[in-house]
């Protein structure tokens, strides 16, 4: 893993974290200063493979990297910020509970198709704690005629976490882990409330990911092109993407 971990710090970007602070029981927010912030292709919805398993001894390639969305960005001081969520406890969460200021990071941006369309009217945001962040940015960056309407669900509502201006934009809702039918039933609630074109972005757990998509093809007979999915974590997996 000697090798493997060479590698990585020759082909990642370098960083150094520069503060950490507690968001709620189960949530930390963790800003990173890195000169590779000045010259980052930045897109919102944009995210980072971090290097959580290097210097940890790691077993196995997939202990090496996590993902993780940037939650907010200065270009001027080159630093971003992630909220890093520690309900997996895996090699991830514990990272993110262990690491201290000071600390040297390596990762790696990535922009994927998970990033901000301005082109509907109305959007419904779907997701759990994981993705909290990654909706975050992509409702700052939709201008203020969009209307916007969110299905934000945690099983102890008080995990979730304002966003980084400390605004509260979305609706929690108390629901626990893999409940489509109740997610389904808050968009039925929603959908007469959206205009114009509309457009999803769904989140997080890839059980309701797959459960959410289908409905809205099947059910509500949206095309696949008003819908943004993106599974950020699933039950069989460790370390997905
Ligand atoms: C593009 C992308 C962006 C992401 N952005 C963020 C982000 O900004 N913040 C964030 O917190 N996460 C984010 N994630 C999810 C994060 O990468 C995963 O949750 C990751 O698996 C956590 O790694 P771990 O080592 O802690 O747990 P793993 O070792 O990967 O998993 C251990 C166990 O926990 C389960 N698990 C993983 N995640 C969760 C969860 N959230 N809740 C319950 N069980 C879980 C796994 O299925 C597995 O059984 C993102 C994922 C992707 C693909």
């Amino acid at each position: 893993m000697a090798l493997l971990e060479n590698i990585m710090k020759t082909i990642m970007d370098k960083g150094v974290i520069t503060s950490k602070e507690i968001l709620s029981e189960s949530v930390y927010k963790i800003q990173i200063q890195s000169d590779a912030v000045k010259t980052m292709d930045f897109v919102p919805g944009c995210f980072i493979r971090l290097g959580v398993g290097i210097g940890k001894k790691a077993n196995s390639k997939n202990d090496m990297v996590r993902s993780y969305s940037i939650w907010d960005i200065d270009k001027d001081l080159n630093t971003f910020s992630l909220a890093i969520a520690t309900h997996s406890n895996g090699i991830g969460a514990l990272w993110a509970k262990d690491c201290m200021v000071g600390d040297t990071v390596y990762y790696k941006t990535k922009t994927g198709k998970f990033t901000v369309d301005t082109t509907a009217n109305s959007y419904l945001m779907i997701g759990d704690l994981s993705a909290l962040s990654h909706l975050y940015i992509i409702n700052r960056y939709l201008s203020e005629d969009k209307k916007i309407e969110s299905i934000i669900y945690n099983k102890n509502v008080s995990e979730l976490y304002p966003d980084i201006n400390n605004s509260t934009p979305f609706n929690f809702y108390d629901i626990e882990e893999n409940n489509p039918k109740e997610i389904i039933a808050q968009i039925e609630n929603l959908i007469p409330k959206l205009k114009g074109e509309k457009m999803a972005y769904i989140a997080g757990d890839s059980r309701l990911c797959i459960a959410i998509n289908k409905y809205l093809r099947n059910e509500l007979k949206w095309n696949t092109k008003q819908i943004k999915t993106k599974p950020f974590w699933n039950p069989a997996k460790k370390g997905l993407e």
